[in-house]
């Protein structure tokens, strides 16, 4: 049987995260993904420029071989109104590919990786965990997505009962001639709200890739949304006629929208298994990176004492930096909910200061560090 001091059960964002701090500080560490790497994740690929910080992320190294499109405005509006274009005099976010990035930091992380490889059971044997069987470790931590496995031990109820955003979209290279008549530039995002206001739809340019997606709160009719979406963007000319139509869909929970326990005894959740995404924009790499950072931290001061006690602060820790949240089922139904009117989004003062500093890039919320960097 393998050993470890941590197996970590996923190894997108928040996993290889924690992963790369715990070896850091040398733990043994592996870190199991059910796909083989480098694997496609279903994203609109947008980060901040906190997160480049707080992953220390070698922008030079990183960019030569893999898309790095830096973004400096942002055109924003509802589906079927004009559309204001918010320019900026530094780079406010990035635009990556997740096939790319997290195959980077995962090998990155310097942990043993298990590729390929689901999580099938897990159960305990004494002070440890044995997962499928083959590996045991003290400390198990959930970096499974939405549908983390570890979650659902931790009784998450996954797929039912919990109120997750739903979201489509696609991600291909476009040829020359799409190339030619996209009117969507790399530097400038284009983001437009649903006239309910209970979701929106993006069209990114990354290189010669254009990813489009649009995401809501509930799931009815998401199909019909994103048509309705892509027909504006290609009546505008935003983008070429001719994509193509095989979108990809997946669900993930807002913070505040869902509660699930995220520590119990040798075991804690981060990322999307701990149910994190920012509740007004849905973006959830940053928390992912934050959550991981913030459970190695824990980690390391447990020295190596795994009960409840010792791994609850990480609990606490995620209320201080991401905030309590309404209890679950009295939350605001809302990307954009606290929105009085869409014609606030036609006002540009509104538009910079609120939708993008506020809740788009989380600009009054200064990067977090790990201990000792
Ligand atoms: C359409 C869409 C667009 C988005 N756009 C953005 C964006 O632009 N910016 C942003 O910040 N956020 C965005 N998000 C949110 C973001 O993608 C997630 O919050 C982020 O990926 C969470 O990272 P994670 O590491 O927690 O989980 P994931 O990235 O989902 O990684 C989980 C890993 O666990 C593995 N796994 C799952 N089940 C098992 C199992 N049974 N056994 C072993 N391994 C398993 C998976 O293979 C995967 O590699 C978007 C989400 C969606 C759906």
């Amino acid at each position: 049987m393998e050993s470890c001091d941590v197996l970590i059960v996923g190894g997108g964002p928040a996993g290889s995260t924690c992963a790369w701090q715990l070896r850091r500080h040398g733990l043994d560490v592996v870190v199991l993904d059910k796909a083989d790497f480098p694997r496609d994740k279903v994203c609109a690929g947008w980060i901040t420029p906190e997160v480049v910080d707080e992953l220390q992320l070698d922008t030079v190294d990183y960019a030569r071989d893999n898309v790095l499109q830096p973004i400096t405005a942002f055109r924003t509006g509802m589906i079927d109104g004009k559309g204001v274009e918010t320019r900026y005099p530094r780079i406010v976010s990035f635009g990556i590919r997740r096939r790319e990035l997290d195959n980077y930091l995962l090998l990155r992380s310097g942990a043993r990786l298990r590729l390929g490889e689901p999580l099938e059971s897990l159960r305990r044997d004494g002070a440890n965990w044995v997962v499928n069987d083959a590996i045991s470790a003290p400390l198990v931590i959930g970096a499974g997505g939405h549908f983390c496995p570890v979650a659902r031990y931790m009784g998450a109820k996954l797929g039912s009962g919990e109120p997750a955003v739903a979201a489509k979209e696609i991600e291909f290279e476009m040829d020359e001639l799409q190339r030619l008549k996209c009117q969507v530039r790399g530097d400038t995002p284009e983001l437009y709200f649903c006239r309910d206001l209970m979701g929106y739809g993006w069209c990114f340019r990354k290189g010669s890739h254009l990813n489009i997606g649009l995401g809501r709160e509930d799931n009815h009719r998401l199909t019909e949304h994103l048509k309705y979406f892509c027909d504006f963007l290609k009546q505008r000319g935003r983008i070429p006629q001719d994509i193509p139509d095989h979108f990809h869909g997946h669900a993930y929970l807002l913070h505040g929208h869902a509660a699930r326990k995220q520590v119990d005894d040798g075991v804690l959740l981060i990322g999307d298994a701990a149910g994190l995404a920012y509740p007004q924009s849905g973006e959830g790499i940053r928390p992912a990176v934050e959550s991981g950072l913030i459970a190695a931290a824990t980690i390391l001061e447990a020295n190596r004492d795994y009960s409840i006690a010792r791994l609850q602060p990480y609990a606490e820790r995620l209320i201080e930096r991401f905030g309590d949240g309404p209890p679950p089922g009295t939350a605001e139904p809302g990307f954009l909910r606290s929105l009085l009117a869409g014609r606030l989004l036609d006002n540009k003062w509104f538009t910079r200061h609120v939708v993008l500093d506020r809740w788009f890039l989380h600009a009054d919320q200064q990067a977090l560090y790990a201990a000792g960097d």
